[in-house]
């Protein structure tokens, strides 16, 4: 059988897809799509959806947090364009076998979230649908057109920016897996996969300041998401090694699960942090405006003229456009 990517689907409905009108200003293709509205203002639109035994296991899932986790990351998205989200739609696919408590558990979490950021459920969907429980999640957002931040948008020389550390979350994954997720050590781990904390008054703040050109969210591992900035701009990126931000609890953990900490960082998906570039006259601004918001971000290499992105670890070059995680069905 003829094995289809994500990507190469997704190529393939875009350009089956006609063109909109003129208030549609991205479509198909970046972390949200933009429609103009009256008053300097844009909506933006995003879904993603969690299915049991792809996104989630319900052996080591609370479903406190797997509701919380199918709301958070669709604010990750309006959050990469530098936008408010505001209200939701949930579309729940229910096995036969599903416990009232569960539903409960699952629910109480999604709209904690949705307080959390001052967004309104209104409206979705309930089907029984097979053996497995599906969540599908669309959000609403808002925010000033002059401000949206497109993947489109890096330039040759601007420097790469990450928040937070990555690959916390494939780590997380791989520790449930093994069966210990209870364990005290390895509970920020677990909680990033489990409960991943997205960054939308980040990016929010970001995008105001004017400060940044491109902009998405990392779910897939930077290697793979750098490479869609990369493709959208026409433009390439190199990578320092060694200025991927590893947590210390990653760098103690990844070696004893014989995994490497620098891969699940550019490979591992499902981190929710953020990917901005910058013309280099930015960084100390960005810098003191991050600090003042008390979150951390990093600077791991540059934009250039070429293609692809590529990886400079001690002294080699190394291919990586594309590498990072593919959920498999
Ligand atoms: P993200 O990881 O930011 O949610 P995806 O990689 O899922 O983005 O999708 C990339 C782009 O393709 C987005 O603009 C998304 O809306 C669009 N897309 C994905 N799947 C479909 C689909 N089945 N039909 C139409 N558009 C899709
Ligand atoms: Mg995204």
């Amino acid at each position: 059988m003829h094995h289809l990517s994500e990507r190469n689907i997704i190529e393939a409905i875009a350009r089956q897809s006609r063109g909109g009108p003129p208030e549609l200003i991205k479509g198909i293709g970046d972390d949200c799509a933009v429609v103009r509205k009256a008053g300097g203002l844009v909506d933006l639109w995003t879904t993603d959806a969690l299915v049991q035994g792809v996104h989630f296991d319900l052996a080591w899932h609370p479903p406190r947090l797997l509701g919380r986790k199918a709301a958070s990351v669709n604010i990750s998205d309006i959050g990469a364009m530098g936008g408010r989200p505001r209200f939701a739609l949930l579309c729940l696919g229910l096995p036969a076998a599903c416990s009232r408590q569960l539903l409960d558990e699952l629910m109480a979490g999604f709209l904690e979230v949705l307080t959390m950021h001052d967004m309104v459920l209104v409206g979705g969907d309930t089907v029984f649908a097979g053996e497995r429980l599906m969540l599908s999640v669309t959000v609403c957002g808002e925010m000033e057109e002059r401000h949206v931040c497109y993947r489109a948008a890096a330039r040759p020389d601007d420097l790469i920016w990450v928040s937070g550390c990555l690959g916390d979350a494939a780590c997380g994954l791989a520790l449930c897996r093994q069966g210990l997720r209870a364990e005290e050590a390895y509970l920020s781990l677990c909680r990033a996969h489990l409960d991943p904390q997205p960054q939308a008054r980040l990016g929010r703040l970001l995008a105001q300041s004017g400060l940044i050109h491109a902009m998405m969210d990392i779910s897939d591992g930077l290697a793979t998401d750098l490479a869609h900035i990369c493709k959208a701009s026409g433009v390439g990126a190199e990578i320092m090694a060694p200025d991927v931000p590893l947590s210390p609890e990653l760098q103690k953990t990844a070696p004893a699960l014989q995994l490497a900490p620098l891969e699940l960082a550019l490979q591992g998906g499902e981190d929710y942090q953020l990917v901005f570039t910058a013309p280099a006259d930015s960084s100390a601004p960005l810098q003191d405006l991050c600090r003042g918001a008390g979150r951390d971000i990093a600077c791991v290499g540059r934009i250039t003229a070429g293609e692809g992105v590529m990886l400079c670890r001690e002294g080699e070059r190394q291919d990586i456009t594309f590498r990072g995680y593919e959920h498999t069905f």
